[in-house]
């Protein structure tokens, strides 16, 4: 699990594990303060993936070009370990759905947004979302400036 691996049933509050513990101090604060304020609605954070190590996003990657057959099509959903924000910290996934939804709804507040359409369960930190909202969502990660190093 050291290197960003995920068992079942861990919540943004795991900070045991290093998939939540190395996620950026910014990003892992307003996930706390979010999942205090949606826990009277019965909503748990779970997190997915969050900070993965290099050799992990890799591993991810080579699973991606197979499942989706080409690395053109894989880049849709995985990035490379020099540009994904999980590798920095300063992604994360969550489940479940009513978790997301509830981010859909209220994690501009907490400067929490989502960033591709294509990805409803990816989330990072834009702090003055809560003033401005989020930015307009990229359609999937091939349009995020971010990919193109
Ligand atoms: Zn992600």
């Amino acid at each position: 699990m050291t290197d960003g691996v995920v068992p079942d049933g861990v919540t943004v509050f795991d900070d045991a594990i290093p998939a939540v513990a190395n996620l950026d101090p910014g990003l892992l604060k307003a996930l706390h303060q979010a999942a205090r304020a949606a826990a009277p609605d019965g909503v748990e954070f779970y997190v997915n993936s969050g900070w993965r190590s290099p050799e992990y996003q890799d591993q991810l990657l080579q699973e991606a070009v197979s499942k989706y057959g080409s690395e053109d099509e894989a880049a849709r959903w995985v990035a490379t370990a020099a540009t994904s924000p999980h590798v920095s910290g300063d992604a994360v996934d969550i489940g479940h759905s009513d978790a997301t939804t509830w981010l859909s709804e209220h994690g501009a507040e907490y400067g929490l947004c989502q960033i591709y359409r294509n990805e409803p369960w990816h989330y990072e930190l834009r702090a003055d979302a809560s003033d401005r909202g989020c930015p307009r969502m990229y359609a999937d990660p091939t349009q995020d400036p971010r990919m193109q190093k």
